[in-house]
This record gives structure tokens, sequence and C-alpha cells, in this order.
């Protein structure tokens, strides 16, 4: 009797034992007065992408908030005022002039794919006679196990050139969408430099929900170049860390602006609301 108490006990403090080493893993503790933020293997995405380009710029994610979503991500800060690059759990804001700070935990974020990332797999891709981005693309979907699943990336290299994309900071009422700011974007450019490219994929089947395909930012290790991968060209080979993800969890901006916004088409905007008034 007294030895299947004791097998008992030393059962129980095995499962016990165990439980405490799971929750080491699945935890961590962001800051000492900070909330516990847990971990998961979930590809998180703020706002929708045909509200984002419609004009709904103002909107209500904390990056405080972001942080207990994930330590990578991409995406634009309230108002437009900066692409969002995020790494090792510190969101990067690329103002429209190319300078970068760290945003801080009440800036706010209007559009945003973010994730715990956790390397799956690796992959060093053939860049003999250079590579650009569509070369990136091409030889990630030929390589990733199916186009069908969420995938987040971390890229890391030293690039010959990088052109990257900013933002215009825009005030309410927003006269114009992404169709017009993003042709007249400003645009950073550097020769020899390394750094990281942020980047996600989602399949076809996600629709107007999300940008369909990759979606590439980047942010150099001095942090002096950064903002959304418009091209590159890289000769020496890159590494690429990928994290496949099966579980996609979406969030709506919850304002005025999303609750009025247009959504039958990407690009729908007052003025044109006004000429088909009737339909
Ligand atoms: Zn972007």
């Amino acid at each position: 009797m007294q030895s299947v108490k004791i097998g008992s006990l030393i059962l129980f403090l095995f499962v016990a034992l165990s439980c405490e080493e799971k929750k080491k893993l699945d935890t961590t503790t962001s800051t000492e007065a900070g909330p516990v933020i847990e971990k998961n293997d979930t590809y998180y995405h703020y706002s929708i992408w045909w509200a984002f380009v419609n004009k709904v710029f103002d909107a209500d994610l904390s990056v405080a908030e972001l942080k207990t979503k994930g330590d990578t991500g991409l995406g634009s800060f309230n108002l437009l005022d900066g692409e969002m690059v995020m790494i090792d759990g510190i969101a990067y804001r690329v103002r429209e002039d190319g300078t970068i700070s760290e945003g801080a935990d009440t800036d706010k974020i209007v559009y945003a794919n973010a994730g715990f990332f956790e390397n799956d797999f690796n992959l060093t891709l053939e860049v003999k006679e250079g590579m650009d981005m569509e070369g990136l693309k091409s030889q990630l979907l030929d390589k990733l196990p199916s186009p069908n699943f969420f995938y987040m990336f971390e890229i890391e290299g030293l690039f010959d050139y990088m052109k990257c994309g900013g933002l215009t900071r825009q005030e309410p009422p927003f006269e114009e969408g992404l169709d017009v700011l993003i042709p007249n974007r400003p645009v950073f450019e550097g020769n020899r430099v390394s750094g990281t490219i942020v980047g996600f994929y989602c399949p076809d089947f996600i629709g107007n929900i999300n940008v369909k395909g990759f979606h590439f930012h980047f942010i150099s290790d001095d942090k002096k170049l950064g903002g959304h991968v418009m091209d590159f060209k890289a000769t020496e080979n890159i590494k690429v860390g990928i994290d496949k993800k099966t579980d996609y969890h979406f969030v709506l901006p919850d304002n005025a602006d999303f609750e009025n916004v247009s959504l039958e088409k990407e690009f729908q905007y007052k003025k044109n609301d006004a000429a088909t008034d009737e339909q």
C-alpha cells in the first residue's frame, strides 16, 4: 500500500514538473511590470487589406498589444506615419524621411501581420547569377512544401542593392487611398547593406482579407535603411528561415472608419461612390 502511494506521489511530481517545464517553453515575461505573453504558433493579422487600401488609416491596435501577438512582423503605423518592421520584439517605425526609430508601446498600428517566429526549417537559396525580388519569390514558391499554408520568413543577407518604399503621413479627412499614395511613395535605397527581410505569405484563397502571395519589409542591421521591399539585388547566399503557420487569426478595427467603409471592390472611394449612388 505504501509503495503505491509513493508511486502515485512520484507520478504526480513528474506530471507537475513536466507541466512546469512546458509552461516555461510556452510563455515569456515581457518586462518586470508588463504582462506575461503567451507564445503561440498563430499568424496574427490586424485589419482587412481592402479596408486598409480604402482609407481606414486610423485604427486602434497599440504596439503593446501587438507585442502580445508576435515578436516578428510588418505593417503600417497609424495615419500612415511610417512603415512598420518588427524584429526581435521591437516594432521599428520607418518615417517618410527614411529615419528609423523604435515604436513606443502607446503608438498605434493601422495594419499588421505578426507572429512568434519559430524556425521550422531553413533554405539557402541559389544566388549565383544574382537574385532580385522576383527570383526570391519564385525560388520560395518552388521550395515551400505547399502553396496552401501560411508562412513567415526571416531572410538574412548582405544585399548589393536594396530598394524600400515608405509612406507619407496622412491627416483626416483622408483624400487619397493606397492606389494613389503607393505610386507616389518615398523611396529609400542602399548599396552593400546587410540586414533582415521579414516576410509573410498568404495563399490565394485569402481573397480580399490580406495580401495574396508574398509581402516583405526590410530593416538593415544598423537600423539606417528600412521599409516595404520594392526590389533588391543579391549576389551572395542569403539565409531563409521559414515558419509554417496553419492557424490564422484576424482582428477588425472597431471604429467608425471601418464601420462605414465600402468593401465592394479593392479601391472604392467616396468620389466614386457619389457617381454610383443610385446603385
Ligand atoms: Zn508593405
